[in-house]
């Protein structure tokens, strides 16, 4: 670990920092617990609460039609943050940047990982919150799905191979010295099947519940909470995250989902359930909507559970808990079948909901917050702004959240889409594609994608009041003032990240920009 931080050149007083939380109960106080609790491919508009008088005319649009009673009375109590954005959304980016706060190629995570992408795994050098926290006095636990790591042949009861014989493998283990600090952990890589989940534990074993996957992880959280078995270390503040799989896919049957779940949307016709006017029930997929609500409306009760073993255990003052997602699903809106990696709003926009008794009061922030802004913000949130790492890329945006300091605000969102770079004759991928990179701003949201030879490919323009469901996409050649200047931001986001289209001058290339500039 001293190795680790001292590369990045923070940490020299990370010692000292340590001793004095371990001596002096009023500094403990300083620093809160963080739960950090994110369902996968949930997107914003699946919860209930949107379509409520105090929420309504934000977007435009509506909510679906799901039952979310313990989302609606967190987001009452929380700063909502209307306008986050999945950088990249898909899963194994998103948690690249969750973890480290930089972006793909910084961290290592430039893809979804799996065994024929070897090389798309998180760099175990990179500091992340984990390591952070755990260097200032913090317990760390992780419950669920990490899905940040390539694949590797290192299975703990079967040493020397992958941890099932899927081709290509997808799930992973990952060993003690590749878990940035986290102490407990009860993990897996990635596994879809909602009912007969898995995970090894902090000593490597596996588990096999065979029972709903967040019910059980729920009952890990509360165990970590209660530390009944000695699951944390008790003088120390704790950051726990809990990585739901569901509402992710399959979405075919009860298998996938809790009966009692189903119940409530079983009787429902297609055209009560989806009430986006860009949905397409002619697809095949129309019937998945009553799977993925039911998901939802089960995370929404597991989630309300732990809720409740806060507040029984008296945490609630001294606890930010924060419920969003990796990225949303589409769930047949534009036609597409791919539910995300795409700019679209239902993909594009996650929840992201925090909740600090004492410290943020109730409201609806509609600034945009990045992917890679979430762990220096929560590092600043639990008193450690000056242990941020200089390796973040993300902007500390606590201040903005609590509605006191508006000097980071964003006023845009970058996006980003990665596709495999070549492919070896053993299938093996090297490198990534950058295919696509796009802004959402208060009014429009513009993506520009490109083909391999580097020419330009399609620019998607969107203006997002007119037309909140993005029926209607603009031609960029008859918009050409909204569409440079948007060219012109989205350029300066690309040097805040230091991107490849940036490095590279892709939208000087395509005459996108002025070039002088
Ligand atoms: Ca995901």
């Amino acid at each position: 670990m001293d190795i680790i931080l001292s590369r990045y050149g923070q940490f020299c007083l990370g010692g000292l920092v340590l001793t004095s939380l371990a001596s002096c109960s009023a500094a403990k106080a300083e620093h809160p617990n963080i739960i950090y609790v994110f369902p996968d491919q949930m997107r914003n508009c699946a919860m209930s609460f949107w379509d409520s008088p105090e929420y309504a005319g934000i977007y435009g649009w509506q909510a679906d039609p799901v039952q979310t009673p313990r989302l609606d009375g967190f987001a009452g109590e929380s700063v909502v943050m209307s306008r986050a954005m999945s950088t990249c959304p898909v899963s194994s980016p998103y948690r690249g940047m969750l973890l480290s706060g930089m972006y793909p190629e910084r961290n290592g995570v430039v893809l979804n990982c799996m065994s024929e992408r070897p090389e798309s795994t998180l760099d175990p050098e990179a500091v992340c919150i984990s390591d952070v926290l755990h260097a200032n006095g913090y317990f760390c636990g992780y419950i669920g799905k990490l899905h940040a790591e390539t694949p590797m042949k290192n299975d703990p009861a079967n040493p020397g191979h992958y941890v099932s014989d899927m081709v290509p493998e997808w799930d992973a283990y990952t060993p003690a010295e590749r878990r940035h600090g986290f102490e407990y952990w009860y993990s897996y890589g990635t596994f879809d099947e909602h009912k007969n989940p898995h995970y090894w534990d902090t000593d490597g074993v596996r588990h096999d519940p065979h029972e709903f996957s967040v019910k059980h992880e729920t009952d890990k959280a509360i165990e970590f909470l209660r530390n009944r078995n000695g699951e944390r270390d008790p003088h120390k503040p704790f950051m726990l995250m809990v990585a739901y799989n569901p509402p992710h896919s399959p979405y075919k049957s009860t298998d996938d989902c809790m009966e009692e779940d189903y119940a409530l949307y079983r009787d429902k016709s297609i055209s009560e359930l989806y009430v986006r006017e860009n949905a397409d029930t002619t697809l095949t997929k129309a019937s998945s909507i009553r799977y993925y609500l039911s998901n939802v409306t089960a995370i929404d009760r597991e989630f309300g559970r732990i809720l409740d073993e806060v507040r029984e255990l008296g945490l609630e003052g001294n606890t930010i808990i924060v419920f969003t997602s990796d990225h949303g699903e589409t769930m047949c809106s534009h036609s597409t079948y791919d539910p995300k990696n795409s700019i679209y709003t239902e993909s594009f926009n996650v929840p992201f909901m925090i909740r600090y008794p004492g410290v943020l009061r109730h409201r609806v922030d509609s600034t945009f917050l990045t992917t890679t802004d979430i762990m220096p913000t929560l590092l600043s949130l639990a008193g450690l702004k000056e242990m941020i790492p200089q390796s973040v890329q993300g902007r500390d945006l606590a201040g903005v959240i609590a509605g006191t300091d508006m000097g980071n605000a964003r006023e845009s969102a970058l996006y980003m889409r990665n596709l495999n770079g070549k492919t070896g004759i053993d299938r093996t991928v090297h490198g990534y594609f950058p295919e696509a990179r796009g802004i959402r701003t208060s009014r429009h949201t513009m993506e520009i994608s490109i083909r391999r030879d580097g020419t330009l490919k399609g620019v998607r323009l969107y203006d997002d009041i007119a037309d909140p469901y993005q029926l209607n996409c603009l031609d960029y050649r008859e918009h050409g003032k909204i569409f440079r200047e948007l060219c012109g931001q989205l350029q300066e986001l690309l040097a805040e990240s230091d991107d490849i289209w940036y490095r590279t001058g892709t939208l000087e290339k395509l005459d996108l920009i002025n070039k002088n500039k």
